[in-house]
């Protein structure tokens, strides 16, 4: 196991980038703590294989320097580098039975008849595929090969770091849940540095200690699903995580007032100078529908989820969103609406300002 640093790191596919446009990922200075389970998350052409492959070696960066516990790897091949990686489609040789395939990165390291009969039985089990270990790859359907990849991905207990490439999109969705389960007790058994890279977020929140949320080849913010959720430090993190994801509203910001279309809305913090898109970002969570006092909106639709209500209103022509408590009866008479200011947070230009206390 190894904690992993990013020194300086970024990637372009062209030979010459002319600008920060041409790199695939932005420059990138990070530690990946060793023994952590990280999700690296964000939307299609992001840069997260990217990111991944320049971990395991596949990719060489354009740019910096990656270290394993201090050892510049950044030359360094795959193999030298003691990593398992898992991709989003099966790799596996069809010829083989499945406990062949299994003990393939097993027997490549000279691991003993016993040892590995052992560790191949525990993985096959993990999988759920144990009645099926003598049968061959190639008549299997593409989720069983897929649970093959990542069987064997996990075979080894004395990798440096297990990288998962989106592993479950071709997985069935009850399957998926017991995999990630899986691959949560390994990770608890083991405490192998982990990333798993996926667009779901979802699986990024239940699997991951810290999640790395990317967008536009950038790493926007890395926290725990607790500080996704209530620091947002971008507003495309409140966007992309949440459902409804953050209301982001137009306002310009003085002080500790909030100014909407003229309606004031307190700030817990104190805020000068700001220069560039001011917005403000309240998750629907802190958004609370009221007959009094507060912003004019108008109900356009409820939605019963089951645990709570989803109200879409709209406020000076833009939707905003609404989480109201299951028993909160919603009648026509709540045009106004109300935010719990210990959560509006400021944002110049997407970025989140933390403002002075008062
Ligand atoms: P993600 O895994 O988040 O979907 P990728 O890392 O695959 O994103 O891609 C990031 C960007 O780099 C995308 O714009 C993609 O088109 C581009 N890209 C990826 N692989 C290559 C490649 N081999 N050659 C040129 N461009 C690439
Ligand atoms: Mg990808």
């Amino acid at each position: 196991m190894a904690k992993i640093t990013l020194d300086n790191l970024a990637h372009s596919y062209y030979p010459k980038p002319k600008g920060e446009d041409d790199f695939a990922l932005k420059e990138l200075n990070h530690v990946w703590a060793d023994g952590e389970a990280y999700a690296l998350l964000g939307s299609s052409g992001c840069g997260k294989s990217t990111l991944l492959n320049i971990i395991s070696g596949l990719l060489h960066p354009s740019q910096g320097r990656i270290l394993f516990d201090d050892v510049d790897v950044t030359h360094a091949t795959t193999a030298d580098r003691n990593i398992a990686q898992v991709f989003q489609f099966p790799v596996v040789y069809d010829t083989m039975t499945v406990r062949d395939n299994l003990a393939f990165p097993l027997k490549n390291r000279g691991a003993s008849a016993q040892y590995i009969a052992q560790r191949v039985q525990q993985i096959g089990a993990m999988i759920g595929m144990e009645a099926e270990l003598d049968k061959r790859a190639r008549g299997l359907t593409a989720d069983a090969k897929q649970k093959i990849s990542l069987g064997r991905g996990m075979v080894r207990e004395d990798v440096n770091a297990l990288l998962f490439d989106e592993p479950l999109t071709v997985i069935d969705p009850h399957m998926k849940w017991e995999l990630r389960t899986q691959l949560k007790s390994l990770h608890h058994e083991f405490g192998h540095t982990m990333i798993y890279v996926t667009h779901d977020q979802t699986e990024a929140l239940t699997f991951a200690d810290k999640v790395v949320v990317m967008y536009d080849g950038r790493v926007v913010q890395i926290g725990t699903p607790q500080q996704l959720f209530e620091k947002p430090e971008h507003t495309f993190v409140g966007y992309f995580i949440g459902s409804p994801g953050m209301n982001v509203i137009p306002a310009s910001v003085t002080g500790k007032t909030a100014t909407v279309h003229g309606s004031a809305i307190e700030l817990q913090r104190g805020y000068s100078g700001l220069d560039g898109k001011v917005e403000i970002g309240v998750r629907p969570e802190f958004v609370s529908l009221t007959e009094g006092e507060g912003l004019p909106v108008r109900i356009r639709r409820v939605e019963d989820v089951g645990r709570h209500k989803i109200v879409r209103a709209e406020l000076f022509g833009n939707e905003i969103n609404i989480v109201a408590g299951e028993g909160t009866a919603i009648s026509p008479d709540m045009n106004k609406i109300t935010f719990d200011t210990s959560h509006v947070n400021v944002y110049v230009n997407d970025w989140l300002i933390e403002g002075e206390a008062a």
